[in-house]
C-alpha cells in the first residue's frame, strides 16, 4: 500500500491529537511503516531522524532488542489481569526498583496508564492527605509561569498554556501561578542561580499569605518542557523544597518529561537533592513502548490512609492500572539503564552534540542555544507566523523529524543516537534553520 491511499483513509477515520485537522488540507500526514533505532521510516522508502522520541517517550530506539524481548517473554506468561485484589512479579518488581532508584524515602508506587492521569492521582492524593489529617481546607494548587502538566481537567488546572485552557476555563479551577525560574528571564547581570533564589523567594512569600488553603505546588524539575524547554538552576529545586515543607504545603514533581536519564540523572530532583512528596514518572518509563505512569509516595502520605475505613483509603482506580506488559517494558528499560551505563554514556554524547553544534550555535538567527542532558533547545529569529509548520515540513524533506515549539526549535533523541547520526541531526538542522531564515515573510 502506498503512502497516497493510508494517509487518505486515516483522514477520513482518524481525528489526530493536537492538530487542527483542516491544516491537512495542505500538510501531508506522515504514514509511517516500522521503525528501527532512531529512525522511522515511512510507506514509500523515505526515513527520518526521530529527534523528538516520538512526542518525548522513546529512550533505546525503535524496535529495541531487549525490550522486544521481554515484551514476548510476558506475552505468553500474563498480559493483564486487574490490580484491585491481585498483584503480580512484574509490578512488584517495578515497584521495588523504582523506589531504589528514587530519591530515599519514596517507597510507595500507585500506577495509571497516562501522564495526565498521574498528576490527577497527585493531586487528588495530596488534597485527600490533608483532609485525612483535618485539614480540609488545604484544597488549592499553585503551579509556575508556563506550567504543562497534561491536558484532562485537573491537570488543565495546573497547566498554564492559553491554547490548551482557553477553550474549556468554565470548566476548569483557578490555580495561582508563581515566577517562572527559566534563566532566560534573569535580569541583565544577574546570574541563573541568583534569579531561581530570587523567584523562590517569592513562592516563600505567596505561602507565608495562602499555605492555610494551599494543598501542593506541582513544577516541572529543572526543565519545564511544553513551555518550549525553558531550563532552570537547581537550587531552585532546594530551595522550594525546603521552602513547601516549612509551610506544610505537598511538593508536586511531575518528571513526566524529565525523568528517566533526559536531564543527565535518572531523575531531575536528584540535582536538587530533593525528596518531593509525590514523583510523577511516564513518557520514558516503558521506554516508549507502552502507557504507564506512576505516582510515587512517602510512607507519611501511605499511613495517612491506611485504616480500617474504606472511604480514608484513596479509592482511585483505571482499568488498566499496572499492566503487566507495560511493567515488563519498563523493567527491561531499568535493565538497559543498568547494564550498559546509559547516564556516564549520553554525557559524552551530550559533549559530543556540543561540540558539533558551535556552527548552530553562532548562526545570526539562533538565539539562547541551551542544553541540559539529552535536552538541546534554541529559539529562531524568523519572519514566519507559522515557522514551526514550515520548520517540520523541510525537517522532513531533510530526513529529520523536528516539531518545534513556536519558535523554539529542540532535539530530545534517543539515547541510542550515534555520532554520525548526530552529525546528520546537526548539520541539517542547520541548513533547515539557514534556510527558513532567509526566506522573505
Ligand atoms: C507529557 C506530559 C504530561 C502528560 O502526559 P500524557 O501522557 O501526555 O497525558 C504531564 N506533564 C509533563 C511535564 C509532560 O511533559
Amino acid at each position: 500500500m502506498s503512502n497516497q491511499s493510508l494517509l487518505a483513509r486515516s483522514l477520513q477515520s482518524v481525528w489526530h491529537p493536537c492538530t487542527q485537522m483542516k491544516r491537512h488540507e495542505t500538510l501531508p500526514l506522515v504514514p509511517i511503516s516500522h521503525g528501527k533505532g532512531v529512525w522511522l521510516h515511512d510507506l514509500d522508502g523515505n526515513r527520518y531522524l526521530d529527534a523528538v522520541s516520538s512526542w518525548w517517550v522513546n529512550l533505546f530506539g525503535h524496535a529495541n532488542p531487549r525490550i522486544n524481548a521481554a515484551l514476548r517473554d510476558q506475552l505468553d506468561k500474563l498480559e493483564h489481569v486487574m490490580l484491585a485484589g491481585f498483584t503480580h512479579e512484574p509490578v512488584v518488581q517495578l515497584s521495588e526498583r523504582l523506589s531504589q532508584l528514587a530519591p530515599d524515602g519514596l517507597g510507595h508506587c500507585f500506577y495509571a496508564s497516562d501522564g495526565a492521569s498521574a498528576i490527577e492521582i497527585a493531586l487528588k492524593m495530596s488534597v485527600h492527605y490533608w483532609r485525612n489529617n483535618h485539614k480540609p481546607d488545604k484544597t488549592k494548587f499553585i503551579s509556575l509561569k508556563d506550567s504543562y502538566h497534561g491536558e484532562t481537567l485537573g491537570a488543565l488546572s495546573v497547566t498554564d498554556v492559553a491554547i490548551f485552557r482557553d477553550a474549556y476555563s468554565p470548566l476548569i479551577r483557578h490555580s495561582d501561578t508563581m515566577m517562572n525560574p527559566d534563566a532566560r528571564l534573569a535580569a541583565i547581570g544577574e546570574s541563573d542561580h541568583d534569579y531561581a533564589l530570587r523567584c523562590a523567594d517569592a513562592l516563600e512569600k505567596y505561602l507565608q499569605q495562602h499555605h492555610e488553603n494551599l494543598a501542593a505546588f506541582i513544577i516541572e524539575p529543572l526543565v519545564q518542557g511544553a513551555a518550549g524547554m525553558a531550563m532552570y538552576h537547581p537550587v531552585y529545586l532546594s530551595r522550594v523544597c525546603a521552602i513547601c515543607e516549612e509551610y506544610e504545603v505537598h511538593l508536586i514533581a511531575d518528571e513526566i518529561a524529565v525523568g528517566m536519564g533526559r536531564t543527565g540523572t535518572l531523575l531531575a530532583c536528584e540535582q536538587g537533592e530533593i525528596t518531593p512528596d509525590f514523583l510523577c514518572l511516564s513518557k520514558g518509563i516503558t521506554g516508549g513502548y507502552l502507557p504507564l505512569s506512576v505516582v510515587m509516595t512517602t510512607s507519611r502520605t501511605y499511613h495517612a490512609f491506611y485504616d480500617d475505613s474504606t472511604a480514608r483509603g484513596f479509592l482511585h482506580s483505571h482499568s488498566y492500572t499496572g499492566n503487566p506488559l507495560a511493567c515488563r517494558a519498563a523493567l527491561a528499560t531499568l535493565d538497559i539503564f543498568r547494564d550498559e551505563d546509559v547516564i556516564e554514556r549520553n554525557r559524552v554524547k551530550a559533549d559530543y552534540l556540543n561540540h558539533i553544534a558551535s556552527a548552530l550555535r553562532s548562526h545570526p538567527s539562533v538565539k539562547h542555544f541551551r542544553n541540559r542532558g539529552m535536552i538541546w533547545a534554541f529559539e529562531v529569529e524568523s519572519a514566519h507566523t507559522d515557522f514551526a509548520q514550515r520548520c517540520f515540513a523541510l525537517g522532513l524533506h531533510h530526513e529529520i523529524l523536528l516539531r518545534p515549539i513556536g519558535n523554539t526549535v529542540y532535539f530530545m533523541p534517543p539515547y541510542v543516537i550515534s555520532e554520525s547520526e548526530m552529525d546528520l541531526l546537526v548539520t541539517r538542522t542547520l541548513h533547515v534553520v539557514d534556510q527558513l531564515s532567509r526566506q522573505p515573510a
